[in-house]
């Protein structure tokens, strides 16, 4: 019996449980595409399906694992052939998929996309789902119009996964960068990604008014709730939010006074079922937009066997910019 290591989720009397261990090769699910993985990576998704904390994981037994990057061994697929290096995020793989925490995985030759030229696959699981994100945001406000002329931009949970990416790719654009963050510690960090003042995220965590002074005129914002209504309630007159994340929590206690009075947009951003054509084109652009030497800094790599200690460090909120997961 042919076995690889994986990271299996097993439903349990109460809950689910999570391991590393060895894989049956049989149980893979369908899928044209069967890829050797090398690399993937720590998400807060990531985080949710290890520690059970939320009902992520749909299937039984599963792989856990949102994103992997790695070498096509076998396809069937008339876009990939063996060799080929490829990069494969959401789809739901990790939910109801089997995911990328395998030395093997095997899915539809329509979810990849190839590595672009000029980035390694350590680099783009350093990019990751939370990398990915963050420049579907930054499309996604550059669509409707912001521009680093428009006002500053805010970008919340800045020293986490989707935030460090979002600073440092907005202020290598040009953007005036506000970083908002929790940990004071990492003011620093965020500088020198290229945030141009760093605020507490105290400022935007309360009840939020109606309306609020204008501060920014864009942000993107991965954390929700309260954070998200105020941040909505100190956008400038047409400016615009993309909203990605939910660290704080999936409400939206605001009203409706930003986009009624203000013409503010609020723009929603989903990268597990996002479209071919706009992930090739958030790739492209992060090959080209995303500073190399500053993804190394906010990348740290962990083995497949601390994956497991560092899940509910993630869910914390302690875990700064990206971790990549070697596999392979
Ligand atoms: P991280 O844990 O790396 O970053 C989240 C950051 O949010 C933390 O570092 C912290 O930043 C801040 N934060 C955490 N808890 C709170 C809180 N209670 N109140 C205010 N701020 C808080 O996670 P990721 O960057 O990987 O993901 C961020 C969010 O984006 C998650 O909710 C995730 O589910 C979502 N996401 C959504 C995707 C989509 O397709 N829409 C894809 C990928 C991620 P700091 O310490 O700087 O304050």
């Amino acid at each position: 019996m042919a076995t690889f290591k994986a990271i299996r989720i097993d439903k349990a009397d109460k809950g689910t449980t999570a391991a590393l261990t060895q894989f049956d090769e049989a149980e893979l699910m369908d899928g044209d595409v069967t890829v050797r993985v090398a690399w993937s990576t720590l998400n807060y998704k990531d985080g949710l399906a290890l520690t059970g904390k939320a009902p992520v994981v749909r299937r039984f037994p599963m792989i856990a694992g949102i994103d992997f990057a790695g070498t096509v061994e076998q396809s069937s697929h008339p876009a990939w052939k063996s060799g080929d290096q490829v990069i494969c995020t959401g789809w739901g793989m990790g939910e109801t998929h089997l995911g990328g925490y395998a030395e093997k995985a095997r899915v539809k030759g329509d979810w990849l996309v190839g590595l672009p030229d000029g980035l390694s696959a350590r680099e783009a699981m350093a990019i990751g789902t939370a990398g990915f994100t963050a420049m579907l945001s930054v499309l996604a406000l550059e669509k409707q119009g912001v521009t680093p002329q428009s006002g500053p931009v805010v970008v919340t949970g800045a020293a986490g996964g989707v935030g460090s990416v979002a600073t440092s790719v907005l202020a290598k654009l040009g953007y005036h960068v506000i970083a908002s963050t929790g940990r004071a510690a990492e003011a620093d960090y965020l500088r020198h990604l290229g945030a141009a003042e760093v605020i507490d995220r105290n400022e935007l965590s309360g009840a939020a008014k109606p309306l609020a002074k204008e501060r920014w005129a864009g942000g993107v914002d991965s954390v929700g709730s309260t954070t998200l209504a105020n941040v909505l309630s100190m956008t400038k007159y047409g400016g615009a939010i993309a909203a990605c994340g939910l660290a704080a929590g999936m409400d939206l206690p605001g009203s409706v006074a930003p986009f009624i009075l203000r013409g503010v947009s609020l723009l929603g951003i989903d990268s597990v079922m996002c479209p071919l054509t706009a992930r090739k084109a958030a790739w492209a652009r992060l090959a080209q937009d995303l500073d190399r030497p500053k993804l190394s800094e906010i990348t740290h790599e962990i083995g497949f066997e601390q994956v497991m200690e560092m899940a509910p460090q993630i869910l914390a909120g302690r875990i700064r910019g990206r971790l990549v997961v070697k596999i392979s």
